[in-house]
């Protein structure tokens, strides 16, 4: 099977004032094309490196990181990121926003082709007729729907994506959940998505990556075998139930509380 994205053997560690601090060690993490990855593990085990490493923002000490069958040696333009800020510009409009990457990634392309296109994304997030506000004047959650489509404007190959509904209410995120898998039968792309929220993993997952904690290991690889056409629903199945207690398992033994009783 192809591969979209391949990191193999990854390790990592920063240089800091009191020596180095390994963050990532020997991990292996593979993602098909089209796929969803979840990626989950504690707090400070070294998920946001990890997106740094898949977007070439920064190089591994040892392994590799493939993408489409290149070695990422720097930055990628068929990268969209996404993070738990939005980081619209505010002296833009939503539609200038959404069009930022396609003014960088393709400059001969009309202007009236790339307002259709994120028009078109903007009305498949329910953004339609917010497209000339400012982004202080959209909700939390409506500049996250924004921030998403202008990741995925250009088409990257690859969606990369750090707690982006973390800092939302959890009705606004689990709305989310719904727009992120509508955009992806509409559109399909390779997703990476790092979460602290694992109904949120499951969800959204065709597999979820659980890594340990610091420096972090691929601890466990759950396949998410639930029906693609799912809704929210399905999390109170017993089949979602007991992934997400395989999950919280697995999470506690990455915390290095196993055994504990609370
Ligand atoms: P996570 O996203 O899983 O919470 P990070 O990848 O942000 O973890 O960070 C992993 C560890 O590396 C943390 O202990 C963090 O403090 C440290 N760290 C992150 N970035 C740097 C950096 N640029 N220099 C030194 N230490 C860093
Ligand atoms: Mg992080």
């Amino acid at each position: 099977m192809d591969n979209l994205i391949d990191i193999k053997g990854v390790t990592h560690a920063y240089r800091t004032k009191s020596g180095p601090l390994p963050v990532l060690d020997d991990l292996n993490i593979s993602v098909p094309e089209g796929e969803f990855a979840a990626v989950v593990g504690p707090s400070g085990c070294g998920k946001s490196t990890l997106t740094r490493l898949i977007a070439g923002l920064m190089k591994p000490d040892r392994g590799e990181v493939w993408l489409h069958g290149e070695r990422v040696t720097g930055p990628r333009r068929t990268v969209g990121m996404a993070f738990q800020n939005p980081v619209l510009l505010e002296w833009r409009t939503i539609l200038q926003n959404v069009i930022l990457p396609l003014e960088i990634v393709a400059p001969g392309m009309p202007r009236r082709d790339r307002e259709a296109r994120a028009l078109h994304l903007l009305e498949m997030v329910g953004l339609k007729g917010f497209e000339h506000k400012r982004p202080s004047e959209l909700s939390g959650g409506m500049r996250q729907r924004a921030s998403l489509c202008r990741a995925i404007v250009h088409k990257p190959d690859v969606l990369i994506m750090d707690e982006p509904f973390g800092a939302l209410d959890a009705f606004t995120r689990e709305d989310l959940w719904q727009t992120m898998r509508d955009l992806r039968a509409a559109e399909p792309f390779t997703c990476v998505l790092i979460t602290h929220d694992l109904r949120e993993s499951v969800f959204l997952g065709d597999q979820v990556f659980v890594l340990s904690g610091r420096p972090a290991r691929t601890q466990a690889v759950l396949d998410v075998t639930l029906p693609a056409d799912r809704t929210l629903d399905i999390l109170f199945e017993p089949e979602a139930q007991d992934m997400l207690h395989y999950l919280r398992d697995q999470i506690r033994i990455a915390q290095g509380r196993d055994g504990e009783t609370h």
